[in-house]
């Protein structure tokens, strides 16, 4: 493992470059979310060489729109699949305790007993908390990392989630899941180790003609493209993986979230977990986040048609979300009271009839006729899995020559074991700083070359200069975007973001 885990525009350049001397890679991967990302850090810590090339940037696609949770596969054990549930809670443990601790915190949900909710419907939730408990024993997580589920009483609850209802207010539910910082900085981390173990990592570099052993890539930026040769190429396009293999059917199902200030909610310390009237098992979350937010999610709506870019909430899905929560508040919120919206599409494999909310979750590897190899559907929380699935299925199919899989106890960029490490004690820095780079967060100051590194990007964000400087120098940004709206989300506020735009271009301009 020699090289360097800096992502940037000359590298980019180099590495582009090279890739015209006509060498043929082990592996090409196209996409760059969290599944492309995890393949290409799978492969290259094998052995294997390996190019990422994604259209846009580092987590584009559905992977910054995420819930942002770590599960435990609770909803696999409410649809009695055990086997998708315990790998679920296996993979949320390795992710938590081995490869990202930094990035994954222990987040209580909290499910208030208000009057309407049910006998039967409370014995569901204490049921399935404790076979949550259940599943994490099961995967040999500690309690230190997820407490326990538990009942609390109501000045508890009111403590956790100031705004929840009182009237009535019976005490509540408590239990822990985990929560990610962000889930564009999982995919940033992931895809920085694999140029860690020698991945070339290439965003705005497009792919198309796929085939078993050649891509067309071309560079989005310049227009100039290049034919690549590979022993396999896999395709981890998410939901626009029909573009690159039209043998492949998916399903989109669109899920929303609202963005609140944290003051909206009171400040509080749990996720509020309010039950959808007139269903049996599912929520609204009302989730606390960086930055002084809380984001309220989320839908399951069917998205047929041409995939956007970017996909927009629909008014009726806003209608929902507020509805929904305003169950569970003594204070209804409203529409003035959105300070942001997102909305992503599930990669669901087409299964045919039936509600997208009842769609299995599970990720598929096909070989199409054209010889590409796909990887759909799955879940953030399985990436890891998922890759080994895909690279040894690779490695089958072409013959390649490759190690084990060694990604379990690999250590990501900022997790304390990696090489990149400097913390010393966690107490020598902002704690925001150190909960979006781990361990390494001293090198986010000390390498800082901007004026006033540690001054807030803007009055009142919580980002440093600093931050701003090594999306750019470190974690591979090419433009504002990149940073306001993927290494870090203060682009999900439009207030925010045009307070912090100026910051961002003097960090770029100052690069090139
Ligand atoms: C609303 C919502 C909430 C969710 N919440 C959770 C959660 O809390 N926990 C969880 O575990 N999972 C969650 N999921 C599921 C999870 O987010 C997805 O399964 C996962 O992010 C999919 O990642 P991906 O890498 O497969 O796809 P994407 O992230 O979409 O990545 C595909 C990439 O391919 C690129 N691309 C496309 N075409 C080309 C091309 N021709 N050349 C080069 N690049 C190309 C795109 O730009 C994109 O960046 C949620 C999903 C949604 C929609």
């Amino acid at each position: 493992m020699s090289s360097t885990t800096a992502l940037n525009a000359s590298r980019r350049a180099r590495e582009l470059a090279a890739l015209t001397d006509g060498t043929t890679v082990d592996l090409i991967v196209i996409g760059g979310g969290i599944t492309g990302a995890g393949i290409a850090l799978d492969a290259a810590s094998r052995g294997l060489s390996v190019v990422l090339v994604e259209k846009h940037d580092l987590a584009f696609g559905t992977s910054r729109w995420s819930s942002k949770l770590v599960h435990g596969g609770l909803r696999y054990l409410a649809t009695g699949n055990v086997g998708i549930a315990r790998r679920s809670a296996v993979e949320r443990g390795i992710l938590m305790t081995r490869n990202g601790p930094h990035l994954v915190r222990a987040m209580p949900q909290l499910v208030p007993l208000l009057p309407e909710m049910t006998a039967a419907s409370r014995a569901l939730v204490r049921f399935g908390f404790a076979a949550g408990d259940g599943l994490r024993k099961l995967a040999g997580t500690p309690a230190a990392t997820l407490p326990r589920s538990r009942r609390i009483d109501a000045q508890r609850a009111v403590a956790l989630a100031p705004t929840v209802r009182r009237d009535g207010l019976d005490g509540g539910l408590l239990a822990y899941d985990g929560q990610l910082v962000d889930d564009a900085r999982l995919v940033t981390a992931v895809a920085r180790t694999a140029a860690q173990h020698g991945a070339r990592i290439l965003t705005r570099v497009a792919a198309s003609d796929a085939t078993r052993t050649s891509v067309t890539l071309t560079d989005v930026q310049t227009g100039e493209s290049t034919d690549v040769t590979a022993r396999a190429v896999v395709n981890a396009t998410g939901v626009w993986a029909g573009e690159v293999d039209d043998s492949i059917r998916l399903r989109p199902s669109r899920g929303t979230h609202l963005v609140f200030d944290a003051a909206a909610f009171g400040n509080p310390t749990a996720a509020l977990t309010v039950p959808i009237p007139g269903e049996i098992n599912r929520f609204v979350f009302a989730m606390p986040e960086q930055l002084g937010r809380v984001y309220l999610g989320l839908t399951d709506e069917d998205a047929p048609g041409p995939i956007p870019d970017v996909p927009h909430p629909t008014p009726s899905e806003v209608a929902f979300l507020l509805d929904t929560v305003n169950t569970a508040l003594d204070t209804a919120l409203g529409h003035d009271d959105i300070v942001g919206a997102y909305a992503g599409l599930r990669p669901l494999i087409d299964t045919g009839s039936g509600r997208t909310a009842d769609v299995s979750r599970e990720h598929a590897v096909t070989e199409s006729p054209s010889g590409v190899i796909s990887v759909i559907g799955g879940k953030l929380t399985e990436y890891r899995y998922m890759a080994e699935d895909v690279v040894d299925r690779a490695v089958t199919l072409r013959g390649l020559t490759a190690g084990v899989c060694r990604t379990r106890n690999l250590p990501l960029v900022g997790a304390p074991s990696n090489p990149v490490a400097t913390l010393r004690s966690p107490a020598e820095l902002p704690s925001s700083l150190v909960a979006r780079y781990g361990a390494e967060a001293p090198n986010v100051i000390a390498q800082a070359g901007c004026e006033r590194p540690t001054d807030a990007v803007a009055d009142g964000i919580d980002v440093t200069r600093a931050e701003f400087e090594y999306a750019v120098t470190h974690e591979g940004a090419l433009t504002v975007e990149d940073i306001l709206d993927r290494r870090t989300r203060i682009g999900l506020v439009a207030g925010d973001r045009s307070r912090a735009e100026a910051a961002a271009a003097e960090m770029l301009a100052a690069a090139n």
